[in-house]
C-alpha cells in the first residue's frame, strides 16, 4: 500500500453526474487487483479521504469512476488534466477468482459497475463466457457500452424500459446464474436486500456469489474500526476484510442498521 500524488490524465463526464478519471500512478496501478479501492484526498474542505474503487488499470495508469454525491466527489469532478491527486492504496481484498472458472456472471446496479470493469479484463481471456447484467434507472444513466470489453456478453435492464429489458436487473439473474461458475455483484443497498430476500427464487443458493459492499468508512486502513460489521463468520472490517464478501456471509439486518 502506497500514498502517492498521481497526475490527472483525463477527467470526463461519461453519464450525468458520473466521471471517468484516468490517473498516472505506476506505484499503485501495477499493484492493484480488481475489487480493491483507494482512499482519495478530496481537497481541503473534506477532512476524511473518500473510498473509490479501482475502476480499471492499463499499464501504469489507473481509472476511477465516481458519481458526484457530495463535497468530496464534487471536488474530484473539477480536477483538470495535469492536476495532482493524493491517493492511498490499493486497499481491501478484491474479488476472489479461480483459474478453474469458465463462466463468470457479473451483476452491476448503477455505479456498482465501478469495481467490476477491471475484473472483466482480468477474466476475459481465461473464461469462455463473461456476462454482465447491467442495470440502471434509465438509458442515460447506463454505463457506456463502448467502455466495456467487446468480449463481454452484455445484458441491459432499465427500470423505465428506455433501453434493454424493462425492469430491475435482479429479475434477470435466474436466466444466467445456473450456467455461472462464480458470480460477482456490486450495487446499492436495495439490490442487496432484494437478492438476500429472494435468494432461493434467484437460484443463488449453492453458488459462489461475492458482493462488494459500499459502506461509509473513515480510515480505510483497518485502524478506526468504523466500518466493522457482524457477518456469519464473525466481526469483519469492510475496509480490510472486504469490501468483497461471500454473499452467504452477509447478515442483511446488520447492513440496513448502518
Ligand atoms: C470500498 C468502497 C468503494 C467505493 N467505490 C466507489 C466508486 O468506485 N465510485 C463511486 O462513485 N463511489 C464509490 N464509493 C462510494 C463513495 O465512497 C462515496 O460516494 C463518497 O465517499 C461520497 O463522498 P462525498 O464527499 O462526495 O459525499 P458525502 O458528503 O460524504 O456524502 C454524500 C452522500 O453520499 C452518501 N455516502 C457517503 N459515503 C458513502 C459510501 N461509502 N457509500 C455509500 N454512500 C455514501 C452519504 O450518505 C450522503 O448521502 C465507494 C465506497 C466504498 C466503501
Amino acid at each position: 500500500m502506497k500514498q502517492t500524488f498521481a497526475k490527472v490524465l483525463s477527467n470526463r463526464e461519461v453519464m450525468p453526474g458520473v466521471y471517468l478519471m484516468w490517473l498516472k500512478s505506476p506505484e499503485i496501478a501495477l499493484k492493484s487487483l480488481p475489487g480493491q479501492f483507494l482512499m482519495v484526498a478530496c481537497g481541503e474542505e473534506t477532512v476524511l479521504r473518500r473510498p473509490i474503487s479501482v475502476h480499471n488499470v492499463e499499464g501504469d495508469k489507473l481509472a476511477l469512476l465516481f458519481m458526484v454525491v457530495g463535497k468530496g466527489t464534487e471536488w474530484l469532478s473539477h480536477l483538470q488534466i495535469g492536476d495532482s491527486l493524493d491517493i492511498l492504496g490499493p486497499l481491501g481484498n478484491g474479488f476472489m477468482t479461480s483459474a478453474e472458472d469458465k463462466n463468470i456472471l457479473l451483476i452491476a446496479g448503477g455505479i456498482g459497475v465501478a469495481p467490476l470493469r477491471f475484473l472483466m479484463d482480468k477474466v476475459k481471456s481465461s473464461c469462455k463466457q463473461v456476462t454482465l447484467l447491467l442495470g440502471a434507472a434509465a438509458a442515460e444513466k447506463l454505463y457506456p457500452k463502448e467502455l466495456l470489453p467487446p468480449e463481454v456478453n452484455l445484458v441491459v435492464a432499465t427500470e423505465d424500459g428506455s433501453i434493454g429489458h424493462k425492469g430491475l436487473v435482479t429479475e434477470f439473474i435466474p436466466n444466467f446464474v445456473i450456467a455461472a461458475d462464480r458470480v460477482f455483484v456490486c450495487g446499492p443497498m436495495p439490490m442487496l436486500r432484494y437478492m438476500a430476500e429472494h435468494q432461493r427464487d434467484l437460484k443463488l443458493t449453492n453458488k459462489p456469489v461475492y458482493f462488494s459492499l459500499e459502506m461509509r468508512m473513515a480510515c480505510g486502513l483497518g485502524v478506526c474500526y468504523g466500518c466493522t460489521i457482524r457477518t456469519k463468520s464473525g466481526l469483519k472490517q469492510v475496509c480490510k476484510d472486504g469490501p468483497v464478501f461471500p454473499f452467504n456471509d452477509i447478515i442483511l439486518d446488520e447492513m440496513t442498521r448502518l
